[in-house]
Formats: C-alpha cells, sequence, structure tokens
C-alpha cells in the first residue's frame, strides 16, 4: 500500500523524512504511517505540475479522456479493495464505500466523455453586430490546480476534482485529509499505473497548515478547489487573493428537510434518516434541520424514535451496520459536546444521546425535538448523527425557517403535490433541491450552494468550466 509522496511520477518520502500514524475510527488502531509531507514538498509538486502543464494543456481532448477512462477501468478492478481501505480509514460502513466508488469511476467515465467533446467545441464562431469581424471562442485549461479535499467523502471529493481539471488540461497537486489519506493514495497508484506523462498529477500528504497553506500561497497555483469547513475556505480565499488565483469552494451547512402533512410518511421517514444518518451525519449536505408540518409531527417523530432506535451501530465491515463511527477522535469530541449542550440546554431528547462505551469513535443517533431557532445545535453544523426537529404551521412559515441560516447548499422537499413541490424549491436559498429523494447526486447535475455554503458549482459542464478560462480571438475580415 502506497504511503509516500507522489511527484512528477516517482513515489518519494517527504524531504523531512516526517511520517505521520493514520487511524482506523473503528477500532482506534494505527493502520499506516504516511509521509508527511511539507512547503519544500508542495514546491517539488508545483514545479513538477508546472513543467508538465503546457504539454499537457495542449494534448487533445480525446487523448486525455484515453487516460480518464484508464482510470475508471483502474478503479472498477479495484472496487473491492478500494472500499475495504476506505472503510477501514474513514469509518462509513463498506455499502456507503462501494457507493462512493460507483460515483468515482461514474465520475471519471462522465469527465471523459466531456473532453472528447471539447475537441469538436473548441474555436465555436461567436455572432458579431459588426460584419466587419469574425470571433470565435476558445476554452483554456487555467493551469496548475491545487486540488484540497476533507475526510468525510475521501475519493468522492477528490474525483469530483481530479477528473474535471484533467480533463480541462490541469495539471493538478491534490492534498488529501491526513485523516484519511488512505483511499486517495490508492487512487494516486491506479492513476500512476494509467501512465500519465510525468507531473500532470501529483500528491502531497501532510497537515493543511503545512501543505495546504503552501498550495493555497504558491504564485504557479493557478486554481485553488477547495472542499471542507467554512472558516478554513474563507482563509483560503484570502490567501488566494494575493494572486487573484481561482478560487472554488465547497464549504458546509445546516440543510433543512421540509416535510409536509400530504407526504408519503413511509417514505418521508427513510428520507430524513437518510438525510442525517448517512455517513454518521458527516456530510456538507446533511439535512440535519428536519422541519414537520404540525398537524403530523407528533405522530412523525413517534414513528422517526422507533427508525431511529433499529438504526444498527457498529462495526463497519460488517454488512449488518447501518452506522459506524465518525471518522476521527476530534470530530467525536465535537459531536459529543453539542450533544451535551442540547441536553444540559434542556433541549427535548427523542432519543440518543448516551455515550457508547469501547474502542471506537461511535455515536449513537440523536434527535432532539423542539429546537429554538436561536440555539447553537439549529444553526451550526454539527458535521455528525444529530437530528434537530421544529414545526411550522403554514407553507410560508416553512420557507422561512429553512432560509434562516447562513448556509444554502441543499433541502429535501417531502410532499405529493407538485405545485407546493415547485413553489418550494423556488423560494429556497439552496443549490440543489430534493422533492421526495434525498442525497441521490448524479455527475450531471450541478453541485454546490448559495450563501456561505459555496463558492462555484463541481459537476456537470460548470465542474469543467472551474478549470477553464474563456479566450475570445476577434479577426478583422480581410478588406
Ligand atoms: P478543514 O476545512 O480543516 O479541512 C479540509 C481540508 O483543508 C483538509 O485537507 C485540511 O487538511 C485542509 N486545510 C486545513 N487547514 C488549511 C489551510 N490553512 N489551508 C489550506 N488547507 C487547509 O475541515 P476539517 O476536516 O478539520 O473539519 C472541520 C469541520 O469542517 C467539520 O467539523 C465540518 O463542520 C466541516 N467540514 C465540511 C466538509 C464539507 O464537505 N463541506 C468536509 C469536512 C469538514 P488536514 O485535514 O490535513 O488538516
Amino acid at each position: 500500500m502506497a504511503q509516500q509522496l507522489y511527484i512528477d511520477g516517482t513515489w518519494r518520502d517527504a524531504l523531512s523524512g516526517c511520517t505521520q500514524a493514520v487511524i482506523n475510527p473503528a477500532t482506534e488502531a494505527i493502520l499506516a504511517h504516511v509521509a508527511c509531507g511539507a512547503a519544500a514538498d508542495v514546491e517539488l509538486a508545483v514545479t513538477a505540475a508546472a513543467a508538465a502543464q503546457t504539454a499537457w494543456g495542449s494534448s487533445s481532448g480525446t487523448d486525455r479522456a484515453a487516460f480518464l477512462r484508464a482510470i475508471a477501468r483502474g478503479v472498477e478492478a479495484n472496487q473491492r479493495p478500494l472500499a475495504q481501505l476506505q472503510t477501514a480509514n474513514n469509518g462509513k460502513p463498506l455499502g456507503e464505500s462501494r457507493i462512493d466508488i460507483a460515483d468515482v469511476i461514474a465520475t471519471f467515465d462522465y469527465y471523459a466523455a466531456l473532453a472528447e467533446q471539447l475537441d469538436y467545441s473548441q474555436d465555436q464562431p461567436v455572432a458579431l453586430p459588426d460584419l466587419a469581424f469574425t470571433a470565435s471562442l476558445r476554452r483554456e485549461p487555467c493551469g496548475v490546480a491545487a486540488l484540497i479535499v476533507p475526510w468525510n467523502f475521501p475519493m468522492v471529493t477528490s474525483a469530483w476534482k481530479i477528473a474535471p481539471a484533467l480533463a480541462a488540461g490541469c495539471c493538478v497537486v491534490l492534498k488529501p485529509s491526513e485523516i484519511t489519506p488512505l483511499p486517495e493514495l490508492a487512487l494516486a497508484e491506479i492513476i500512476d499505473r494509467a501512465r500519465l506523462p510525468r507531473g500532470v498529477f501529483n500528491l502531497v500528504t501532510g497537515s493543511g497548515q503545512e501543505v495546504g497553506a503552501a498550495l493555497t500561497a504558491h504564485p504557479a497555483v493557478r486554481k485553488v478547489s477547495f472542499t471542507g469547513s467554512t472558516v478554513v475556505g474563507q482563509s483560503v480565499m484570502k490567501t488566494a487573493a494575493d494572486d487573484l488565483k481561482r478560487v472554488s469552494l465547497e464549504l458546509g451547512g445546516k440543510s433543512a428537510a421540509l416535510l409536509f402533512a400530504d407526504a408519503d410518511m413511509e417514505l418521508a421517514l427513510d428520507i430524513v434518516c437518510g438525510g442525517i444518518f448517512f455517513n454518521a451525519g458527516q456530510m456538507c449536505s446533511a439535512t440535519s434541520r428536519l422541519l414537520i408540518e404540525r398537524s403530523v409531527a407528533a405522530q412523525f417523530i413517534s414513528r422517526l424514535k422507533q427508525r431511529v432506535e433499529a438504526i444498527c451501530v457498529g462495526d463497519p465491515l460488517d454488512d449488518k451496520t447501518h452506522m459506524g463511527p465518525l471518522s476521527s477522535h476530534q470530530q467525536y469530541l465535537k459531536v459529543q459536546q453539542y450533544i451535551r449542550q442540547g441536553i444540559d440546554a434542556g433541549l427535548t431528547l427523542v432519543t440518543g444521546g448516551e455515550r457508547m462505551s469501547g474502542q471506537g469513535y461511535f455515536v449513537t443517533p440523536t434527535v432532539f425535538a423542539d429546537v429554538p431557532c436561536d440555539s447553537p445545535l439549529w444553526r451550526e453544523e454539527i458535521f455528525g448523527p444529530v437530528l434537530c426537529i421544529n414545526s411550522f404551521d403554514t407553507e410560508a412559515q416553512a420557507v422561512t425557517l429553512a432560509n434562516q441560516s447562513e448556509y444554502g447548499l441543499v433541502a429535501a422537499v417531502l410532499t405529493t403535490d407538485l405545485q407546493r413541490a415547485k413553489r418550494v424549491s423556488s423560494a429556497l436559498e439552496v443549490g440543489l433541491v430534493w422533492v421526495n429523494s434525498a442525497q441521490i447526486i448524479f455527475p450531471q447535475t450541478a453541485w454546490g450552494g448559495m450563501k456561505k455554503s459555496s463558492i462555484g458549482r463541481e459537476l456537470g459542464p460548470w465542474g469543467l468550466q472551474a478549470f477553464q478560462e474563456i479566450k475570445h480571438v476577434v479577426t478583422a475580415v480581410p478588406h
């Protein structure tokens, strides 16, 4: 298993020789020691990427697509070990890791197809009002891209950046989270076997404060694509501003599920539980605030309690497990602190809230009802399996409550009245609305949100455009 940095097509130790332990959050055992890079390693990686940029950026989309498809096939051929490795490192149940890997394959295949289309869509004529001139539009790679990702969906967040960046013709330096570097190291082995030209793809493990900050500040980096916390995203944007680097940010959320009395309640139970207990709630898109129409609130909460208490929390490698541990000790402490704060504040604890004994960072699925809108549990991103419930009387009130957040990533609308679903969807200040569905993402649809949740969009053609510059060529028609 790779544990070194991948720079200029070569595996190498960090220049300092330092390594860092990687922990299995279900057992607290050390899984590996990986190279702990620093600014000097970033210098080597960015230099390699910059040296490869001209050739890669001027290669044909069809050639780049062939590499992307080779990566997709490499991931496909290694689904089983990749799922096991990701589950061991991140703690999500094996079934969830399999879903992630299917997403990774679909993303590389999707951007391979878009890369091929680039060969046919370049130099499109642009109509001008003055016939003395012609104009054409080119899209060019924006240059070396730094890709910085978190630990909650390690391979997925990386694929959402690597695939469009390479498709667009950018050379990249990837920095995985120090908590979950193993899935990305395995992905880098697959990329290595796909035989990309040297320097096109580089990976530097290490801390955000060292490696992430050095990447963000490096003058040869033209684009920073970051997924993580809002607070670090803000600092990335400030640093990138010095060189006016292009920036894409995918940050936090405190999303709402709006449950109307006419909804299919069985489906609603699935969607509400999936929206907060999938990946133990460690999702920027978690629908962690549930708004229920008051007339059905008591009945729904009683059914929800039964459903939540049936969630099997345990060994993520066991196929019977619904929810694994949190991904790190730090996250475990943070979530426990929020739960304690809710209990101490006298919030109505519907279920959960107890500590789980034994090894591993396990937390019981927890639900609080009647949570006041000024409670930190209602306003702040907990990033754990903690659902907060509130009630509403009218559609307008539901929308107002849902929009009362500094974030604006996603929302779920649960109703059988599709006219209402349309009205509510257009009134919600979010980037993606799931109507009678939740947490389903296709490579073809845009990913990102409004307010403090995002700058820009990933996936779809927007994800590709995020790594491109627009160039117009205006030519005088010869007399
Ligand atoms: P961070 O924002 O700290 O980490 C995300 C990535 O940024 C990691 O690779 C991290 O490195 C890196 N990083 C950290 N500091 C810097 C920096 N100064 N410059 C550049 N890169 C940096 O998120 P955490 O993983 O610490 O999680 C904290 C909170 O963020 C969570 O509790 C949650 O609320 C939110 N979060 C949101 C996610 C989302 O998808 N929207 C995903 C993960 C977290 P390293 O990990 O190696 O330090």
